[in-house]
């Protein structure tokens, strides 16, 4: 979520200019690091600008059927400057009566997953791939897709994940632009095309926590935690061991 008002500059200097006073100003000091921190905490912030903007746009639009039976959009949340974005989906009865992400059971469960990976909930971003629920949880419909695709397609620009993670066949085959079957696409890297300036984005494809929530074997739960091992190795990350999680 957008924290308001924090003027990174300011405060970076400030951190900055105790620091010295602690030090009596012997420290050698790196400036180009200082600087290029004082870029990064500025650079999220203007993504998180960008993000509330599209949030706004997200949570008034009528493009397509689903705008009229929803209760509330959901555009996704997290982290502006996040190195792996999930993405789901579409929102659930819980997601449409509090227009946030992944929060009802299969949310639930993508939780202990990403704290599995040793990691917080708000170190990451989660967006579905339709922002509003479609009735009865049904499948989402071409023309919704077509429609909605282009808010995600801005969120993914601006946060610039390093890694993707697809949740589940829609997402994954959405991405792709493909017809293959998740059992397929999952456990390895595919790329991801977010323009033709841009190189790629690494995405790996796994079960949605909902079908893992419907298929709780230990066989799928393995699975699960392979392809996130990948995930965690690819972004140079620690890979808890097995009977630490
Ligand atoms: S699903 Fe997407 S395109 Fe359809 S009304 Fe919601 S935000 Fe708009």
């Amino acid at each position: 979520m957008l924290m308001q008002n924090p003027d990174i500059t300011k405060i970076v200097h400030q951190h900055v200019a105790m620091d010295e006073f602690f030090t009596g100003g012997f420290t050698v000091r790196d400036k180009k690091t200082m600087q290029q921190q004082i870029d990064a905490d500025q650079s999220a912030h203007d993504a998180a600008v960008e993000l509330e903007k599209i949030a706004d746009e997200v949570r008034k639009c009528r493009k397509c059927d689903l705008g009229s039976t929803r209760t509330n959009a959901v555009p996704g949340e997290g982290r502006a400057n996040a190195r792996i974005l999930f993405i789901g989906e579409g929102p659930g009865a819980d997601e449409d009566a509090q227009g946030r992400p992944f929060v009802g059971r299969a949310g639930q469960l993508l939780d202990k997953v990403i704290a599995a990976m040793g990691l917080k909930r708000s170190d990451v971003f989660i967006a579905n791939i339709l922002k509003c629920r479609p009735p009865e949880n049904r499948d989402p419909r071409p023309e919704e897709i077509i429609n909605c695709l282009p808010y995600l397609q801005r969120q993914i620009e601006i946060i610039n994940p390093e890694i993707i993670v697809a949740l589940g066949a829609h997402a994954a085959r959405t991405l792709l632009n493909t017809n293959k079957p998740i059992g397929q696409l999952r456990g390895q890297f595919h790329e991801y095309y977010a323009g033709l300036a841009r190189p790629p984005i690494k995405l790996m494809a796994t079960y949605h926590t909902a079908y893992l929530l419907r298929n709780y074997s230990q066989e799928n739960r393995k699975r699960v935690w392979e392809d996130m091992k990948k995930v965690l190795a690819e972004l140079g990350l620690p890979v808890p061991q097995r009977g630490k999680r």
